[in-house]
């Protein structure tokens, strides 16, 4: 896992009166316990994956309070935990990245809607939308329109944060519906603090457990005829329920001055760029005293009709603040409007833009818009300079770079286990000729860019293989599928493999088995090396099994299977080579085993560092490259994309081109030696052991091999 977090389990032990201080991800973790949480569960994934790592991690504090966690296969299995609310009083949270975890939610979730619950169910869903997402870009709210799921989208900011999470599990008991709450990348990282409350002990726990099953009752049972009175319960029933919580409650703010030609309505997580925009002009101060009506929306669905009349009532216009598209939440509002026959202007999107992230610039611009036509009061003079003096920054920006700015695509982590498998493919392509490859979610994706470019769709996490299916029975040479480990156990064994397989067809499959959810923090899933020692520190080790990837699919019946060493270039070459080439019928698996460089890397230095201070010999690998061999080419570079390969001018004056170089970064992985001799490179890589606290031994070696190759060099 990418942190351990033990000051943040700490926090998490917090009582009434003290201060909670950290990120707003974790504060969403310690309000969760706060509300007597009885199990939590999730599938990891930025911005929330901090939630069920610390949860995971936190083991042994959960058990002491009774609340169990579930590190979920995948997001389906998450949604489908919260199924113990149905019908028992227990609370229950999970936990994905959105749009993608919902989407894999999405069956689990309609039946969990139309059932409703009994205890309350929240959903922490990460909201990763805007400039820094890593997904496509849709909205949550999609889903919440749809199962009729309440959706909060608090302001980020701690207090804010963690009061919508205790109103949150109460919200879905009043409205007996699990409640969906959206948080942003930029709230999930919020830091601030909050005064912290004692954990309340669950109702229903691991250490309060039940005594049986309830009485049979049909009506808990989302399947037909139930579903058709439950579709009803949702209109009649629960909407109103939540609607009359969501007043009651106060969950949406209003600020401001209320008489003014011009209102904002916002979604909560907004709010905090809103705020800034309104600073810039001079409309409101950093902590959100404003000049202007604000309807701050930390519960955008649904809307209560009476807060959005009494609002726009008497205003000339009111300007609805959201990002994403399609526009839900001014398309609610207009009806609402239209129904009541509220006869204030109702502007969105025509003002602000259609799509992408609503940044504080995005916000400015469309608030001058707005203020020019509603509100002659406030002089937008200084706002309109600043504006067009951005403008002009950026057009003289590109200009000096000469016409774009030039990218700089990731790259997968120094001696990455994944980079050698597509120097080894560049390689066989050069025998077999271009191959169709579908692409995954995972750190292999890294390899759809520069100096790669591998990679012709990507279709969802899991997704290669089953997405080769058409293209491969439609290609006259074998189409090659990606999947990591991760991606295999979330859904790839099933959706892709088995499908091939009973469908007989005649694929190439890569498997990286580099022992983690890599992406998505190094998560441990259930063929990650049993290393017990770190395994226990992270709260994980009772998740292990001798499950290995290998025995799986050898059960499931694949006839051609080989697990190669990933950084023996040559080697995957010739499996490659294989695999597209036998007249073996049927799916050719190739299992690329290497570990994880960042969690190879966290387990050695402080296992050297220990070693070091004992005093006991440490040997270090690096490779460098012979200045006066390298021609210049730069083939290294461009088959192994290693960050560590570097060029450097060179000293020899006849030399016009920079030589290659392997800066301090180099992990000694070996791939840019095996490149070389793989490809019929140049000889100009050496590899070199640094030996810290050397033996006699290592010492008279040194010397004899001084001697010797002085002795060998010419006078
Ligand atoms: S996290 Fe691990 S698998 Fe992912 S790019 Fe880095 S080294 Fe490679
Ligand atoms: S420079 Fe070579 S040996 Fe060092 S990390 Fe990069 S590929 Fe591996």
């Amino acid at each position: 896992m990418e942190r351990l977090f033990t000051e943040e389990i700490k926090s998490l032990k917090l009582g009434e009166g003290e201060t909670f201080r950290g990120e707003g991800i974790l504060a969403v973790t310690k309000a969760l316990l706060q509300s007597g949480v009885s199990y939590v569960g999730g599938y990891q994934g930025a911005p929330v994956s901090h939630l069920l790592d610390v949860m995971v991690q936190a083991r042994e504090y959960m058990d002491e309070l009774g609340v169990h966690v579930e590190a979920c296969s995948n997001e389906a299995s998450a949604a489908a935990l919260l199924g113990a609310s149905i019908n028992y009083p227990a609370r229950g949270a999970v936990t994905w990245k959105s749009i993608v975890g919902t989407n894999v939610a999405a069956d689990a979730l309609s039946n969990l809607a139309s059932a409703g619950v009994v205890g309350g169910a929240l959903i922490v869903l990460g909201e990763d939308y805007g400039e820094g997402a890593s997904v496509i870009q849709e909205r949550s709210h999609a889903y919440a329109l749809k199962s009729s799921m309440a959706l909060l989208d608090p302001r980020p900011d701690l207090p804010t944060i963690v009061r919508m999470v205790e109103e949150g599990f109460a919200l879905s008991e009043a409205s007996n519906t699990p409640v969906m709450m959206e948080l942003r990348i930029r709230a999930c990282h919020v830091q601030g603090e909050f005064a912290a409350s004692s954990n309340q002990p669950p109702a229903v726990s691991t250490r309060n457990r039940l005594a049986g099953p309830p009485v049979f009752n049909y009506e808990r049972l989302s399947h037909p005829p139930a579903t058709f009175r439950q579709e009803k319960l949702k209109m009649d029933v629960r909407l109103p329920a939540a609607r009359r919580f969501i007043m009651e409650r106060k969950l949406n703010d209003i600020s401001g001055p209320q008489e003014a030609p011009l209102g904002l309505i916002v979604q909560g997580g907004l709010y905090n760029n809103l705020i800034r925009a309104l600073q810039m002009m001079g409309l409101a101060d950093a902590y959100g005293e404003t000049g202007v009506p604000i309807l701050t929306l930390n519960a955008v669905y649904p809307l209560v009709p009476e807060q959005i009349t009494g609002f726009c009532a008497g205003k000339d216009a009111v300007l609805v603040v959201e990002e994403g598209q399609p526009e839900f939440i001014e398309h609610e509002i207009g009806s609402i409007m239209r129904r009541a026959d509220v006869q204030t202007k109702l502007h969105g999107k025509d003002l602000l833009l259609m799509a992408g992230e609503y940044t504080a610039e995005v916000i400015l611009r469309g608030l001058t818009r707005a203020h020019r036509q509603y509100d002659k009061r406030v002089d937008l003079t200084a706002t309109a300079a600043w504006l067009d003096g951005l403008d002009a920054l950026r057009v003289e920006a590109a200009e000096r770079l000469g016409g774009h700015v030039p990218p700089r695509p990731p790259t997968f982590c120094t001696g990455c286990p994944e980079r050698p498998v597509f120097s080894a493919l560049k390689l066989v392509e050069r025998e077999v000729g271009a191959v169709h490859v579908a692409g995954d979610i995972g750190c292999h994706a890294l390899a759809t860019f520069e100096p790669f470019s591998v990679g012709n769709s990507i279709l969802g996490y899991g997704m290669g293989m089953a997405s080769s299916a058409g293209v491969n029975s439609l290609m006259n040479k074998r189409a090659m599928a990606v999947m990591g480990d991760g991606g295999f156990w979330h859904n790839g064994l099933l959706s892709g493999i088995q499908s091939g397989l009973f469908n007989q067809g005649d694929g190439v499959l890569v498997i990286m088995k580099n022992g983690y959810s890599s992406a998505t923090g190094t998560q441990e899933i259930i063929s990650s090396p049993l290393e017990s020692a770190r395994s226990e520190a992270k709260g994980q080790s009772a998740v292990h099994s001798n499950l290995t990837i290998e025995s799986t699919l050898k059960g499931m019946g694949v006839g051609w299977m080989r697990t190669v060493n990933n950084y023996k270039v040559a080697d995957m070459v010739s499996t490659m080579r294989e695999a597209f080439t036998s007249p073996f019928q049927g799916l050719k698996v190739i299992i690329a085993e290497g570990e994880c460089q960042l969690e190879r890397q966290r387990r050695l230095k402080p296992a050297n560092a220990k070693l070091l201070k004992e005093g006991k010999r440490v040997v270090r690998v690096r490779y460098g490259i012979d200045e006066a061999v390298c021609s210049g080419d730069h083939s290294c570079i461009r088959l192994s994309g290693c960050p560590s390969l570097t060029v450097k001018d060179a000293k020899d004056p006849l030399k016009v081109d920079p030589v290659a170089h392997v800066n301090n970064g180099c992990v000694g992985c070996g791939l840019c030696g095996e490149v070389a001799h793989a490809a019929v490179l140049c000889p100009s890589f050496y590899r070199a052991e640094i030996v810290q606290n050397p033996t006699w031994w290592d010492r008279a070696r040194d010397k004899m091999a001084g001697l010797l190759t002085g002795w060998l060099r010419p006078a």
